[in-house]
Formats: C-alpha cells, sequence, structure tokens
C-alpha cells in the first residue's frame, strides 16, 4: 500500500521544539523512519516530529510537485471534503445561519471548494503555501487565494463566520499558534472544521511506522485527545467529532473493508477524523 506522498527531507536547517500540544521537553523515540524520527512526549504522550526542519526551509517543500500532486488529486480530495462536511451535518446548519458570510479554506490547495462554496452563496477566500498551486486556483477558479502561510495574510480580526482546513494542521510546526490565530479570524460564534489523521485508528495501530500519514511532511500526528486539548485551551468548544476510513484499499477485500468501514465510523478508530469546532 502507498504512503501519503511527501517531498523527501533534504538539506533543510533542523531545530529542536517542545510538545506543541503540553509543552514538555522529555520525549521517547516512536517511530524511526530513516529520514525523520516521530518521537512520543513523555508528558502528554503527542507523537511529533523532534527535531524538525525550520520554517523558512520547510516550505520550500511546498512547489511545483507538491502542486503536481494537489493538482492530479483534487477531484478525489474534494469528493471526500464533501462526504466529511455531509457527515457533520453541514447543508443542515448551513440552512439554519441568517447569512452566510465569509468563508476561509487555509490551505485551500487549488480552490476546488473555494469555488464550490462561493456557488453556495458564501464570500469565499483561500491561504495557499505552495505558490503554483494558488496561482493555478486564482487564475483557474477566480477565487481570491493569498499564497503564503496564514499569518502573513491580510485577513482582519473576526471576519469569518467559518474556517475550514483539512489535512493541513499535521503540517504546520506550530499548531496552537495556528488555532490561535483561526480563533482570532472567527466571529463570535463562528465555526471551524478540521480534517486531520488519526493517529489512534485502526490503520496507524496496526501498521506503525508504514502506515500512511506516517510520513516526513506530517509534524505532527493528532489522536483525538490531543487535538481536542488543544482545540479547548485556544478557546474553541467541541461541537462534533467523526473519524471515518477503516481500511485502506489494497489491505483487505471488500467484504472485509466495506462493514469494517462501518464500523469505524460508528466506533470512532476510522483513520481520518474530523471536529466540527465553534467560537
Ligand atoms: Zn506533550
Amino acid at each position: 500500500m502507498e504512503k501519503t506522498y511527501s517531498a523527501l527531507p533534504g538539506t533543510e536547517r533542523m531545530e529542536d521544539i517542545v510538545c506543541p500540544v503540553c509543552g514538555a521537553q522529555s520525549v521517547r523515540p516512536h517511530w524511526d523512519c530513516g529520514s525523520f524520527l516521530i518521537q512520543r512526549c513523555t508528558g502528554c504522550a503527542h507523537l511529533y516530529q523532534n527535531p524538525q526542519p525550520v520554517f523558512s526551509d520547510l516550505r520550500n517543500r511546498y512547489q511545483q510537485s507538491y502542486f503536481d500532486y494537489e493538482l492530479s488529486n483534487e477531484q478525489a480530495f474534494f469528493r471526500l471534503m464533501l462526504l466529511g462536511l455531509k457527515d457533520i451535518g453541514f447543508s443542515g446548519w448551513e440552512e439554519g445561519l441568517k447569512n452566510r458570510g465569509a468563508f476561509l479554506d487555509i490551505g485551500c490547495a487549488t480552490g476546488l471548494l473555494l469555488s464550490y462554496m462561493q456557488e453556495r452563496g458564501w464570500t469565499v477566500h483561500g491561504a495557499e503555501i505552495c505558490g503554483p498551486s494558488a496561482r493555478y486556483g486564482i487564475e483557474n477558479r477566480h477565487v481570491d487565494i493569498f499564497p503564503g502561510p496564514l499569518e502573513q495574510a491580510p485577513f482582519p480580526p473576526e471576519s469569518f463566520s467559518l474556517i475550514h482546513f483539512s489535512h493541513l494542521i499535521e503540517h504546520v510546526p506550530d499548531p496552537r499558534r495556528l488555532l490561535e490565530k483561526v480563533h482570532g479570524l472567527l466571529v463570535p460564534g463562528g465555526a471551524a472544521v478540521i480534517v486531520t489523521p488519526n493517529r489512534n485508528g485502526l490503520q496507524a495501530r496496526l501498521l506503525g511506522r508504514k502506515w500512511r500519514s506516517c510520513i516526513a511532511d506530517h509534524l505532527n500526528l493528532f489522536d483525538k485527545k490531543g487535538l481536542a486539548r488543544i482545540l479547548r485551551e485556544t478557546g474553541f468548544t467541541i461541537q462534533k467529532t467523526k473519524t471515518w476510513g477503516g481500511l485502506a484499499r489494497g489491505l483487505a477485500p471488500a467484504c472485509i473493508k466495506n462493514p469494517l468501514d462501518k464500523l469505524a465510523k460508528l466506533l470512532g478508530f476510522g483513520d481520518v477524523m474530523l471536529f466540527h469546532v465553534k467560537k
């Protein structure tokens, strides 16, 4: 089974960091993946890469080859995003809104979700660190995308009623700072939808360091507990959590995979998790 796409770490400058969830410094090696090392925090059991590439070097990973990967997979990723939104009853929630307001997609890739939300009446903005992906979205989908990290984007505080980021938080060196920023950008009562791999899911438990989400680009591997903790500590109220994906295609025949997928969703051991939170 193939892992998720990741750039190969090259000659980046590395730095030691403290646990992004609890701030502890002490770690134990968890998965030695050759070119990178996943450590387990002895304070809170969070899994994260340590040492990590410094951000100015790390961002160079997100260039042309990343764009090629994003573009060739955009329809598949988009379908998964819609399924996730359906899982949290998004359209019912959306219908209950007085007005749709402004929507921000962080790590919006080629802007497919932005264009979908625009058609549904939202004012849409995106932020995307991969320059070629941002340019593609701006030129082909005519949506507003800031080509860089969110911290540098010119969005005023309390300007969005909905913020979405799918498969982003695990790439970010400082997830707590990201959540603080998101909290500041939301209007009071605004919502965020977050999707990230679940390292407490069945696949991660079965496969260990061979898990498809254990890749060099994933700096943090969250379980529900760790993500819920930093969400609460940055001021969010958790509305709903969901997980999905029992076994990856190719790991088991359909007669095993299909019922296992249903069970994973029901019991919360799916491969990917979604949090719907409120400011
Ligand atoms: Zn910790």
